[in-house]
């Protein structure tokens, strides 16, 4: 997604250890123009799949999501990162690894919102070693619903997870594709046809 890979080239910030920061537009302040380009770009590229819900995980994959969902004209889920006192119902529940945070967390959905009815579309931020995306498939596994796709918007391509995930006969779509981080510089992989 050109405007996207444009985003990113002004605003990115290249960290140490393989790390792109983008606060300024996903991950902390979000520009809600960009989003629902975003938004659309899934929907489109997802629409003859009779999608019933779309599922990220808190905080990040929220933004995008939702633009997703409501292009597609159905619910967001987010996976909660830590059980809320309202959350009394039974849960689904896996485990993640977070790459940027280095600790493993439970991630949790009331079972309430999944089921064996579901086709769902996957939505994260960023794919790096796919433990993430990996949880999230878990969760709709557990509910016996069905995964259509994952969308991705920044996936870093110089680590595994898109291996990982298309080792589980998965579809992967990321609207930028980062092949190198390095001396403060961003370049891309070939876009994805969409
Ligand atoms: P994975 O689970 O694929 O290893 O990592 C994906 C998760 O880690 C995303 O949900 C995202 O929050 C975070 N993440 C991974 N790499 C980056 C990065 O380079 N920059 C930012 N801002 N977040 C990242």
């Amino acid at each position: 997604m050109e405007e996207l890979i444009t985003r990113i080239q002004i605003d990115g910030q290249v960290l140490d250890e393989g790390v792109l920061k983008v606060d300024s537009f996903l991950t902390h302040q979000v520009d809600p123009q960009l989003m629902a380009k975003i938004g659309e770009t899934f929907a489109t590229a997802f629409k003859e799949q009779g999608i019933t819900k779309v599922v990220t995980i808190e905080a990040s994959g929220i933004a995008p999501a939702i633009f997703a969902a409501q292009s597609l004209r159905v619910p967001m889920i987010f996976a909660r990162k830590s059980k809320s006192l309202t959350m009394n119902e039974e849960l689904l529940s896996a485990s993640v690894h977070s790459f940027t945070k280095q600790v493993t967390s439970q991630v949790s959905i009331s079972r309430k919102f999944l089921t064996s009815q579901d086709k769902v579309l996957i939505i994260d931020d960023f794919l790096a070693n796919g433990q993430a995306a990996k949880g999230l498939v878990e969760l709709c596994q557990q509910a016996g619903s069905q995964v259509c796709g994952i969308g991705i918007v920044i996936e870093k391509s110089f680590q595994e997870g898109r291996q990982l995930l298309e080792e589980l006969n998965l579809s992967v779509l990321s609207l930028a594709r980062v092949a190198t981080l390095s001396e403060g510089d961003v370049t891309f992989l070939k876009e994805e046809s969409q």
